[in-house]
């Protein structure tokens, strides 16, 4: 795996995230040839595997901004890839509740909103509608603002896919190859990794937490990256059925606020919290915010603290000092930044995959998609509401292994890990490699 190579890339991205596995799958598409640089030892490994997972309509982003065009074209470009390669997605639908008269009052310009980013279908609801679409919530709603297109969504399968298919078009993916410098000279640039020196002729950064310390490679100073960590709990499948639909608090300056969200393995979710650190590495979770979501969740909905947390983690916003998605072109440095993709990137990949190739086409390269192409991954379902491998005695009856439970509480198969071994990328040993050093 990740032999060093002397070939020349057409194409090095930087970052082996959603965005950047989106972004190779498109230019894999192409003549190209594109290398995929990755400083972990898996693809989505960082902020793209600990998210809320949430496929977002975009209802709520700021109008007028790049992230609201890309949000609410990405939500059909990845709902349409789901339905094509498997990734699991449920379209629960969402419920915006105030609990206090600013908030009720607060509903009809967020509905206004989402009318002004496109989307047309929020509905306001009174206290007794709430109620009944959510019947164990707390007391004390005081209405409601339904957001039907909200859905819950697998992001590990999402980003495993994005790479599957760009491996699939001919990209080379080199994991565990943390990139340290760059030097651009007239036609070729040469990425320093800590396995070595990779040559192309264009470099996208998607390096997420760490794009701002690879923009300076390139001459700049624009931007820093602040990771803003969000923790969540996941409560016990025995917890489902209270919380049929995500429910939404009313958005805040300082984010989306803390939800409660089925989660498509059939867990809840409640969470994110909301804070800015200085370690980009600082992924674990704390005292303080496990204390900060208790007092949420009594809150929102009692009941669901009389349910089993089975799980907590944390994942990082990479915040920076601008409003928008910070996606530039050098075309004289043939070298492209896709910075500041912080709570909505899960949904928006692909459609700023679409956005880049959009800008490398006007910089003059050619991206006319090859007539070749291989039909895109069948992804394995991990989601519980569809049929898994153990529930399926057709599957069962042709290869047994898919009848041997090795895990009890997920019921992942013998038949399910000897197919991620077989697959196009192959999960590697666990090493703790933070974001990617600092160049
Ligand atoms: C708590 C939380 C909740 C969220 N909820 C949602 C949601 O519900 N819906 C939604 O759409 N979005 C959500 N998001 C946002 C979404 O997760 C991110 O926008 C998205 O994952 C960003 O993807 P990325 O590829 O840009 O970054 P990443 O996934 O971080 O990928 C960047 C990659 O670059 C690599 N890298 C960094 N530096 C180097 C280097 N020097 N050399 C080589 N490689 C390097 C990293 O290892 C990493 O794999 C949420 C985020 C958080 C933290």
């Amino acid at each position: 795996m990740n032999a060093p190579t002397r070939q020349v890339f057409d194409i090095a991205v930087i970052g082996a995230g959603i965005v950047g596995a989106a972004i190779a799958r498109d230019l894999a598409g192409t003549s190209l040839s594109v290398a995929v640089i990755e400083a972990r030892n898996d693809v989505g490994d960082v902020t793209s595997k600990a998210n809320t997972a949430l496929l977002h309509t975009g209802y709520d982003a700021t109008p007028g901004t790049l992230e609201s065009r890309l949000v609410a074209r990405g939500y059909h470009l990845l709902g349409d890839y789901a339905a094509r390669t498997g990734i699991p997605v449920e379209r629960t639908g969402a419920v915006l509740v105030a609990w206090t008269d600013e908030e009720l009052q607060a509903l009809p310009a967020l509905k206004d909103k989402a009318e002004r980013n496109g989307y047309h279908d929020c509905s306001l609801i009174g206290a007794a509608e709430v109620y009944r679409q959510l019947p164990d919530l707390g007391p004390g709603a005081l209405g409601g603002l339904t957001v039907p297109g909200e859905s819950i969504i697998c992001t590990w399968t999402t980003s495993l896919a994005l790479a599957t298919d760009a491996v699939r078009r001919g990209a080379t993916l080199l994991r565990e190859h943390a990139v340290t410098g760059a030097d651009v000279s007239d036609a070729i640039t040469t990425v320093h990794t800590s396995r070595g020196d990779i040559t192309a002729r264009w470099v996208i950064n998607a390096a997420g937490l760490g794009a701002d310390w690879i923009d300076q490679e390139f001459g700049y100073h624009r931007f820093t990256v602040t990771p803003r960590r969000g923790e969540l709990f996941v409560f016990d499948k025995q917890a489902r059925p209270l919380a049929p639909k995500i429910v939404l608090p009313v958005p805040s300056s300082r984010g989306k606020g803390v939800l409660i969200s089925p989660t498509i393995y059939g867990n809840v979710m409640l969470g994110p919290t909301s804070e800015d650190l200085h370690d980009r590495t600082a992924a674990g979770t704390s005292e303080a915010g496990f204390e900060f979501l208790l007092g949420k969740g009594r809150g929102l909905m009692p009941r669901l603290l009389e349910q089993e947390v089975t799980a907590s983690y944390a994942g990082l916003r990479a915040a920076i000092d601008h409003k928008d998605y910070l996606i530039e072109i050098d075309p004289a440095r043939r070298y492209l930044l896709v910075g500041g993709i912080r709570s909505t990137g899960l949904t928006s990949g692909m459609a700023i995959a679409e956005h880049i190739c959009q800008l490398l086409t006007e910089a003059g390269l050619d991206l006319t998609e090859r007539p070749d192409l291989p039909p895109p991954p069948k992804m394995p379902n991990i989601g519980e509401a569809f049929t898994r491998p153990y529930q399926d005695a057709a599957l069962i009856e042709k290869d047994p292994e898919y009848g041997r439970i090795v895990c009890f509480c997920e019921r992942v198969t013998a038949g399910e890990i000897r197919d991620a071994y077989a697959s196009a990328i192959p999960p590697g040993a666990w090493t703790d490699c933070g974001a990617g050093p600092a160049p």
